[in-house]
Order: C-alpha cells, then sequence, then structure tokens
C-alpha cells in the first residue's frame, strides 16, 4: 500500500491555492506534476556538473556524460528494451513519432504504401502520417471503433493487403482512457511481416511495459506526463529498423565523418541524436523513472484504478451524464445534458479544481463522437478519494448553475 499523504509531500505545487481554493489537480494525462527528487536533480545537474556532453576530455564533461549515459540505461530498464542504444532520446511522443515517420517513411515508404492508425489518434500520430502522405503519397487507413468506443479488431485485420507497411497505434487513448490490446494488434500486425509503433505516451505512467514480451518495434513515450521534466521524451526501435533508417536530423553527434564530398553516420543512438541534446532533463528523466520504480508502478496503478473507478461510480449518479467509452487506466471523459464542457471546465477552475476541456487533440476522435469535446479527468498517485469528492461537488454545483 503506499503512503499517498507521504507522497504528496513531495509535491510542492499541490499546496497551491487557485482563488483562493486548494489546487485539484485532474490534469495528469495533459502533465504531471513534478516530486522534489526531479526538481532538485534540476537544479543539481546545473549547479555541480553542467558541461556539454559526449564531447569533452575535461571532467564535468564526463560526469555529465555519464549521467546522461546512465539514465538512457535506467530507461532501458523501466522498458526492459534489450540494448541500450535501442533508447534514442527526443523532445517527446510528437517528436518521436516524427522521426518514426521521416526516418522509417524516407527508408522504407514508396507512394501508394499504407500507413494503419486509428480513429482515437492523438494529433501527434494524424498529422506526420499526413505530412507523409502529402509528400510522398501513401494512404492512411483507419481502423474503426466498436459501439462501446473499442478499437474494431476485426475490422482492422480485414485493413491489412499487400500494400501494408506500418501499423501506428495508441495503447491508452488520452481521451477516453480505454487500454488497447496492442500485444494482439502487434501479433496481428507481424503475421503480416508489417511493424508497428505503439505511441505509450498515456500508458507509460500507468502500466508497467515489458517492452520484449510486447514486441512492439517502435515505442515511444513523453518525460513530463510520468512525473519528469518537459522537453524529454523516448524512441524506443528495435536495432534492426534503427539501423536500417536513414537519420532524421543532421548535425553534430549524428555523424562519425563528414567531408564536402561524403559524410558517415555514427552508430546507434547516436545517429538520431543530432545537436547538444536536453542532457538536464534526460538525467532528470532517470530520475523520476527510479522514482516510480521505488513506489512500484504496478502499486500506482492499483491506486489510479481505483480512483477511476470510484469516480466512475460517482459520476454516473449525476443525472444526465455521459461517460465515453469503458475507462480503465487513470483517464475518463464525460459530458452531461447539453452542458457545453469548457463552461463546466470554467466553474470548475474558479473552485480550484483542475481539468481539461475541449477536443484533447483528437478531433477526428469527438467527429466521429459528434460531441463539441469532452470534459477530461485524470489521475495520478498523488490523488485521493478526497480530490474526487471535491470534484464531484464541483461538478454538481456547476450542473446548478448551468442548467
Ligand atoms: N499521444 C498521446 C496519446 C498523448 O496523450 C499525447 C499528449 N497529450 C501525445 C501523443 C503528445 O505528447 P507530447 O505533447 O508530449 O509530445
Amino acid at each position: 500500500m503506499l503512503d499517498i499523504k507521504d507522497i504528496r509531500k513531495e509535491f510542492p505545487i499541490l499546496d497551491s491555492q487557485i482563488y483562493g481554493k486548494p489546487l485539484i489537480y485532474l490534469d495528469n494525462a495533459a502533465t504531471t506534476q513534478k516530486p522534489l527528487c526531479v526538481i532538485d536533480t534540476i537544479s543539481n545537474v546545473y549547479t555541480t556538473m553542467n558541461a556539454n556532453v559526449h564531447r569533452g576530455i575535461h571532467h564535468l564533461s564526463q560526469v555529465a556524460t555519464t549521467a546522461m549515459e546512465g539514465s538512457r540505461e535506467t530507461v532501458r530498464k523501466f522498458i526492459g528494451a534489450e540494448h541500450s542504444h535501442e533508447i534514442i532520446f527526443t523532445r517527446g511522443t510528437t517528436e518521436s513519432i516524427n522521426l518514426v515517420a521521416s526516418s522509417f517513411g524516407g527508408t522504407y515508404l514508396k507512394a501508394g504504401d499504407e500507413v494503419i492508425i486509428s480513429t482515437m489518434e492523438h494529433h501527434s500520430n494524424i498529422v506526420p502520417w499526413q505530412l507523409l502522405q502529402e509528400r510522398i503519397g501513401i494512404k492512411l487507413r483507419i481502423i474503426p471503433l466498436t459501439a462501446e468506443c473499442g478499437l474494431d479488431i476485426e475490422a482492422y485485420k480485414r485493413l491489412f493487403n499487400g500494400q501494408t507497411r506500418l501499423v501506428s497505434v495508441a495503447h491508452v487513448s488520452n481521451v477516453l482512457g480505454v487500454t488497447n490490446p496492442v500485444k494482439e494488434i502487434i501479433k496481428i500486425a507481424h503475421s503480416h511481416d508489417v511493424p508497428v509503433l505503439i505511441d505509450g505516451a498515456q500508458s507509460i505512467p500507468h502500466t508497467r511495459i515489458d517492452i520484449q514480451e510486447l514486441d512492439a518495434d517502435f515505442f515511444v513515450f513523453s518525460g513530463h506526463k510520468i512525473y519528469g521534466p518537459t522537453g524529454v521524451g523516448v524512441l524506443y526501435g528495435k536495432e534492426k529498423w534503427l539501423n536500417a533508417m536513414q537519420p532524421y536530423h543532421g548535425g553534430g553527434e549524428m555523424i562519425k565523418t563528414v567531408r564536402f564530398e561524403k559524410t558517415t553516420f555514427n552508430e546507434l543512438p547516436y545517429k538520431f541524436e543530432a545537436g547538444t541534446p536536453d542532457y538536464v532533463g534526460i538525467i532528470a528523466l532517470g530520475k523520476a523513472l527510479e522514482w516510480v520504480d521505488s513506489l512500484g508502478i504496478e502499486n500506482i496503478a492499483m491506486h489510479e484504478h481505483e480512483l477511476t473507478r470510484y469516480a466512475v461510480e460517482k459520476l454516473n449518479t449525476i443525472p444526465g451524464i455521459r461517460i465515453f467509452g469503458k475507462p480503465d487506466g487513470a483517464a475518463l471523459s464525460f459530458l452531461i445534458g447539453d452542458i457545453h464542457p469548457a463552461d463546466l471546465g470554467t466553474i470548475l477552475d474558479r473552485l480550484g479544481i483542475a481539468i481539461r476541456t475541449g477536443h484533447h487533440c483528437a478531433q477526428p476522435l469527438i467527429d466521429y463522437l459528434g460531441i463539441p469535446g469532452t470534459a477530461r479527468a485524470s489521475f495520478a498517485v498523488y490523488n485521493t478519494k478526497e480530490d474526487i469528492d471535491i470534484f464531484i461537488k464541483g461538478v454538481e454545483r456547476a450542473v446548478k448553475m448551468l442548467s
């Protein structure tokens, strides 16, 4: 059992007052708050070991490089990857997907080839493929949803043909909070010799990832959604793909030799890490993952699942409530009657309660549902049932004001 009271002490921001009310932070799917150990790590790197990594022979540069490479190893262990050079540091999920679209696309895709995505993708797993559609003429095939807002696996199976080159889907929907059967999705794709990218932005903070068991070809996530700093993320890729793929950005660090006649590229992972990396953020991300490990991701998930179950139960007592899909993780989306979610969110904000409203960067899903957007509450390890009680009271009050 986790001691949530103790955990909350590690998050100074949770003591904030918003409009004179204690902050109830339920926007964790957008970004989580940071524990002191992560905040202190950023400060410590700048005060004790700041020097550019990989290039210097001087002491500080070596200390910073060792710390950054230590983080790579921490990430490798955290997701159970075989090699640390399969861990590429990026700016986040968005950049990781753009990297794969550009480098996998540039190496393997030509006009008429097909990439399968789903109706419930975040814009960052739609638009990079559309850019490729414009650039080289690939086609997008979209997995439809079932009546319960899950992925229609039978329809997915029918999307494969001789032109299918890649599947790219979310592990957990950032709108619906539903977990997709990614293991099955990967197995089906592999039976057609098609690789799979899993967008783990919403699963990494709440799910044990064993990348080798999952057998994903690519797995991407952002540090800031798992108690780490903003501006750093991860692309895991199987060595065989990363070795074959063309580089993404050109510049320092990603090269072996540069001549005007010909440049040769560095080995993995550096081939995909042009320029000075955010080594401070990377080192702090390592700290965040160690902190999650110290609590145990299974314990975190159990606590959050209980919060979600409790919130669904309480919300279901409100007349006119619609909860979309079957949330099984740490986020849920809802509407009440014909109240606009933005109005609801604004009133909750005045009560110190932070939720997210709108299309959540998933406009095709919102269009499919035929709604103006949703109100989304999303939970992290530091949230409590008291937070949800206050949230529910706030929703009831807003409903009274708006009806
Ligand atoms: N995919 C999903 C499922 C997400 O929830 C998010 C963030 N909301 C992203 C991708 C993009 O992540 P980032 O903005 O950190 O790059």
